[in-house]
């Protein structure tokens, strides 16, 4: 599957945001952000004024890159958010919260999204038991997220455990680190998820 493969760092600054993106790194003087707060290219540090299109399209972004997704994924995501009863821009949020891979690293086995994906692919979490392998994998309520009882000793997971009082387990998780599991006490809402985005300007922006 297509993936970026450019620099990570030069995506918060191109939001102009600290997208955490880096795992531990991010919380130390290394993050670039910190260093150098300004977009990248020539321009970047010059007065930059956008039309609300560019605003929109920004902002989609910048919430892709958050979780990681590519268009097309993120496109599907929209499609079945639009489809359903409520308010659609909640749904986005609510779907790319409960994607497997987000939920590996909001659980804390592992220090950002991409490395959690990657742990996902390579088979290391059992979901009510099973196998699972798949990072789109949406859970639900009452499901339980388990490391496989071979990968415990895995130095990633162990070491994202380490650095998980760094950030804060969601509410609607619920994490027992001494038998690798976290139970999912709730579907999330759009008021758990604390990252800065306004998902009503990509409703917005696919709604042109
Ligand atoms: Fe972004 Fe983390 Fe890189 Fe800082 S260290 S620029 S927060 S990815």
């Amino acid at each position: 599957m297509a993936r970026y493969t450019g620099s990570v760092c030069r995506l918060c600054r191109r939001e102009n945001q600290k997208l955490f993106l880096k795992g531990d790194r991010c919380f130390t003087e290394k993050c670039s952000f910190e260093r150098r707060g300004y977009p990248p290219g020539q321009h970047g540090q010059g007065r930059i004024k956008f039309s609300e299109y560019g605003l929109q399209l920004r902002e989609k972004q910048k919430i892709k890159r958050i979780y990681g997704l590519l268009e097309g994924q993120f496109r599907g995501l929209f499609e079945k958010a639009s489809h359903m009863k409520g308010i659609t821009g909640n749904h986005l949020v609510s779907m790319l919260e409960r994607r497997l891979d987000n939920v590996v690293y909001r659980s804390g086995f592992a220090n950002s999204r991409s490395e959690a994906r990657q742990l996902v692919r390579h088979g290391h979490f059992h979901i009510n038991g099973k196998l699972v392998n798949i990072p789109s994998y949406l859970i639900d309520k009452g499901d339980m997220v388990e490391v496989k009882e071979s990968s415990r000793s895995t130095a990633r997971i162990g070491g994202a455990l380490e650095s998980v009082k760094r950030r804060e387990i969601p509410q609607w998780l619920e994490l027992d680190t001494n038998a690798f599991k976290a139970r999912v006490r709730d579907l999330p809402v759009r008021d758990d998820v604390t990252a800065q985005m306004n998902e009503r300007m990509v409703v917005e922006l696919y709604s042109k």
